[in-house]
């Protein structure tokens, strides 16, 4: 586990509520999930920075950096919440809170 640079923001934005996130570990370079490659493809092997942040103004805990969707949903990609009723009222209730905390801004001096 890495933890080198785990307290600068650098400058990232909460995706909720957009006030300054803090990373607070690393794990590294680490593959995409359920991207299985045979052995003569690992060395081209897409790879990002798995490194969780902690956002003060909304209290998610969330990626510094979030690979690109095409990366992450790929043909072999396993997860579908979309066939799981719990994780569909989970977004629900979790897209009324993004909801919520738009129209009720936090003000940005007291998170960032
Ligand atoms: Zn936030």
């Amino acid at each position: 586990m890495m933890t080198a640079n785990i307290t600068e923001s650098n400058g990232r934005l909460c995706r909720v509520c957009e006030a300054k996130i803090l990373p607070f570990m690393s794990f590294g370079k680490m593959p995409i999930a359920n991207g299985f490659l045979p052995p003569d493809r690992t060395a081209s092997e897409y790879m990002f920075e798995l490194a969780p942040a902690f956002c003060r103004g909304c209290s998610t805990v969330q990626l510094m950096e979030q690979p690109a969707r095409e990366k992450m949903f790929h043909e072999n990609y396993a997860f579908y919440s979309s066939t799981s009723r719990h994780m569909q009222t989970h977004f629900k209730a979790f897209s009324e809170i993004r909801r919520m905390l738009l129209m009720w801004r936090v003000p940005k001096a007291s998170t960032r």
